[in-house]
């Protein structure tokens, strides 16, 4: 028999609450193992999603299957599911021993079985020797361990989490993301994971789904979410972007060149996003481009691969790591992040910037 590769399928979901539509067509693949993270704005749909998995909604239309078996119509309570909130939903009056003792006991695990799995759980969290604390008496970072342990503690078949660092300062996050990417790998249970937060989503997942009122716009693996977004909503929700807008000039077969007022912009052709790739001479098109990919300097260099072109900062930023250099080119503002900076360099300083087109995006307009 062949093996199952998918522990999730969502096919074909809709979803409606009154009039308004919060999921419009989901069709989704989750890989045996994979931390796939659920990525967008507010409101696009994620935490429905989740919901869906997990089978606290049902949709209006379209399945769900978990190890490939349908699952649409089960209780969640029957899905073998671990679950972790953004909210700390432990329970208050139970101990950290307790919370996860509470699952085992519905389960019906023997007494010593108990004991190993509660310890194993908490070491994997790094919470061994709180056992009697009460959540009271935790940190925040602390209670969220202790939620996921609690998650893990009845080896659930799926990992559910729904925004679990959210409430955490910036540091906590960011130790706490790096420790559930790691305790997943260990156990490989398959993840799924809800996040507004880029950074998290890139930093975490072996695959990103970037979604959009209630649609999903691209499923890929971080880089090339980032590298090769399919559509302009992708490439600026993610990261910071520049954008520039112009006439294609010409079509060849491996670059477009792109008129921007009296200056030539070239753009691989592998680097078009949207639906429509098929660019003609005339056509209206915005380009994009990260401040990152943008080469600044004192003197016009010479690079067989980079166009430069005389710009004009207009403000400079110190970020410790780098400097956000803002400038004017053909009169339009451009954000530079440049590691590497030039003590002469101010407000009113005349520079060169330059790309290569390979890291300019094009879309039709
Ligand atoms: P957030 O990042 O803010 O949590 P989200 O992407 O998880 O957002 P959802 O919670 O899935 O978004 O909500 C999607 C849309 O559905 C929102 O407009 C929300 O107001 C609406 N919605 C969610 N649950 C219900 C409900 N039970 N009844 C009515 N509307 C709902």
């Amino acid at each position: 028999m062949q093996a199952i590769k998918n522990d999730v399928e969502i096919k074909g979901a809709y979803k409606q609450f009154g009039s308004n539509v919060v999921l419009n067509g989901i069709n989704l693949d989750v890989k045996q193992g994979e931390l796939l993270t659920l990525l967008g704005p507010s409101g696009c749909g994620k935490t429905t999603t989740l919901n869906l998995i997990a089978g606290f909604l049902e949709a209006d239309e379209g399945d769900v299957y978990i190890k490939g078996k349908k699952v649409t119509k089960v209780p969640p309570y029957k899905r073998d599911l671990g679950m972790v909130f953004q909210t700390y939903s432990l329970f208050p009056h139970m101990t950290v021993y307790e919370n996860l003792d509470f699952g085992l006991k519905l389960r019906k695990v023997e007494k010593s079985e108990k004991e190993k799995k509660i310890a194993r759980a908490l070491e994997l969290v790094k919470m061994s020797g709180l056992e009697n604390r009460y959540p009271r008496e935790l940190s925040g970072g602390q209670r969220q361990r202790v939620a996921i342990a609690r998650a893990l503690v009845v080896e659930p078949e799926l990992l559910l989490l729904d925004e679990p660092l959210s409430n955490l300062d910036a540091k906590l996050r960011h130790e706490l993301r790096t420790e559930i990417k790691r305790l997943q790998k260990e156990i490989g249970v398959t993840t799924i994971f809800v996040t507004h937060d880029q950074e998290e989503a890139l930093s975490m997942s072996d695959r990103v789904v970037v979604m959009n009122a209630g649609k999903i716009e691209q499923i890929s693996t971080p880089t090339s979410i980032y590298n090769h977004p399919d559509t302009e909503f992708v490439f600026n929700f993610i990261g910071k972007s520049n954008c520039f807008e112009g006439k294609i000039a010409s079509v060849e077969s491996r670059k477009i060149s792109v008129q921007v007022d009296h200056d030539i912009a070239h753009v691989d052709v592998k680097n078009i996003m949207g639906s429509d790739k098929a660019c003609h001479a005339g056509d209206e098109v915005k380009l994009y481009i990260r401040p990152e990919k943008i080469h600044i300097s004192s003197v016009q260099e010479t690079s067989t691969s980079r166009e430069f072109h005389k710009a004009k900062i207009t403000q400079l930023n110190y970020l410790g790591t780098s400097w956000e250099v803002d400038v004017l080119l053909l009169g339009k503002p451009l954000q530079i992040l440049t590691p590497a900076f030039d003590s002469s360099w101010q407000p009113g300083s005349e520079v060169y910037v330059g790309w290569n087109p390979s890291d300019l995006m094009l879309i039709k307009k």
